[in-house]
């Protein structure tokens, strides 16, 4: 399994999310979901 990280666009916090084979996405893409150290929904880039 594929492992990627989210970072956080307002705090910084790197999150580590898996991913399925075959689902690569492009590079820095941004993705808006929940970070546990905001306690919030905030816009995250992935990277590789
Ligand atoms: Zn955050």
């Amino acid at each position: 399994m594929p492992l990627s990280q989210m970072k956080c666009e307002r705090c910084g916090g790197m999150m580590p999310v898996r991913r399925r084979r075959g689902h690569l996405r492009k590079k820095n893409h941004i993705k808006t979901m929940w970070c546990p150290w905001c306690k919030r929904v905030t816009p995250h880039r992935e990277r590789f």
